[in-house]
């Protein structure tokens, strides 16, 4: 503790006084004795003391000095270390949160609750790369700021556009109002982490986001690749689509969802027509083109809240949430259309893809998938009696009658 400081100067001053006037008899006596001394010796005493006393204060003074520098600087360098341990401490806690995430909507939680400690008040929104196209993964509440999400694709566009991807990874890129950085995990482009007017971001910070955006790469991208093992499971090779176990327990949980919210669903079978012909003139192996080419068409068709199912063989299942009869025949219009292009050509013979197609609509009282599904396959071969490359919902048709 200091007994005196800056603040008592006055004080200083007032007892240097005090001392000079107590000691005013003595020190004069040192003084006549130093003025004598000079006289024997002829040598100049006084001077040379005055000199030495200078110097001596001036060494002082400077030691002083550059002592209380290098505390300055110790405490700034306790201050940056400080942070840093904070700063770690901070991506461990965010890092160990993201491992535990297993779904896209854990890891939404985590970044909503960790991002901000170190965007601070500055906004940020994630987009995720798959397919080629982009999926909004996670934004804050106001991120958008009133404009189209089409400005942040095309931001995230910009910034996977560079050419030294992997160095902007830890720096982030100025892109427009905002700093993005390029998510890459394993080699693969993930999506883009952008920060809401991240331009002024400081150096140190910005490698701070950088490894924020890494560590959300890499969990993006273990999510995506336990969705798609998860996926491997229950889909179908050849066509991309659910397979017949998987598609029942939807339908049957999406019936039990229509019935909760009073929504209708509609489900429609179909069977390719005559595609028998295909692998004998063809063979099966173009028989199995077909069938790919047939998926493909299928996920391109629809909404993505569909469930495409190959149910066996040629025949397919597709189970439509939300959708009245009319909606459902819609849909089995644009497949019927979708097929046609795949018709195949095999010298100067062609093949036609034609389909017959059921369609039905669960009844408010509609309590099991068995009845529905009988229901969609009576209407599927009620088509294919009719004379095939048609749609028919059951009914009888009036010619028929
Ligand atoms: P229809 O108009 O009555 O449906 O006539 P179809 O010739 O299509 O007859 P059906 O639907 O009963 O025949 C389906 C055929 O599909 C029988 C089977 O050999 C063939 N098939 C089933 N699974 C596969 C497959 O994975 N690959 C190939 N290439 N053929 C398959
Ligand atoms: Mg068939």
């Amino acid at each position: 503790m200091r007994l005196i400081t800056r603040n008592d100067a006055s004080l200083v001053v007032g007892l240097i006084a005090g001392t000079v006037v107590v000691f005013q008899r003595p020190l004069r006596v040192v003084w006549d004795a130093a003025g004598d001394i000079q006289e024997r010796y002829d040598v100049d005493l006084l001077p040379a003391l005055t000199i030495f006393i200078g110097v001596f204060i001036f060494h002082e003074a400077r030691k002083r000095q550059r002592s209380r520098a290098e505390a300055a600087f110790v405490a700034a360098e306790a201050a940056q270390a400080r942070l840093r341990a904070a700063e770690l401490e901070r991506l461990v806690a965010f890092g160990q949160a993201l491992s535990n995430a297993l779904d896209l909507a854990t890891l939404q939680h985590v970044w909503w609750r960790h991002l901000p400690t170190f965007t601070g008040e500055r906004e940020f929104w994630v987009l995720a790369r798959r397919n080629d196209t982009w999926e909004t993964i996670g934004q804050d509440t106001n991120a958008l700021r009133g404009r189209p999400l089409e400005d942040l694709e095309a931001m995230a566009d910009r910034t996977l556009s560079h050419d030294n991807l992997i160095e902007n990874t830890l720096e982030g890129l100025v892109v427009a109002d905002g700093l993005c950085f390029p998510m890459v995990a394993g080699g693969v482009v993930v999506g883009v982490l952008g920060i809401h007017d991240g331009a002024a971001v400081a150096g140190n910070h910005r490698k701070a986001l950088g490894v924020v955006a890494g560590l959300i790469a890499i969990s993006i991208r273990n999510v995506q690749l336990l969705i798609e093992t998860r996926e491997q499971g229950f889909r179908d090779h050849l066509t991309g689509c659910v397979n017949r176990g998987y598609g029942l327990e939807a339908l049957d949980r999406e019936l039990r969802l229509a019935r909760r919210s009073r929504q209708p669903l509609s489900i429609l079978m179909f069977d390719i027509d005559h595609f028998k012909a295909i692998n004998d003139e063809l063979g099966h192996l173009r028989g199995d083109d077909l069938l790919r080419a047939v998926g493909v068409q299928l996920s391109r068709v629809g909404r993505s809240t569909d469930v495409r199912c190959r149910y066996g063989g040629d025949e397919f299942l597709i189970v439509l949430p939300d959708t009245p009869l009319d909606g459902a025949l819609h849909v089995a219009e644009s497949v019927r259309k979708a097929m046609r292009t795949l018709a195949m050509v095999a010298g100067d013979r062609t093949f036609p893809v034609t389909l017959s197609i059921g369609v039905v609509t669960a009844g408010g009282d509609e309590l099991g998938i068995t009845a529905l599904i009988e229901r969609a396959d009576a209407a599927l071969y009620q088509a294919k009696r009719d004379g095939r490359d048609r749609i028919s919902t059951g009914a009888v048709p009036a010619s028929a009658e």
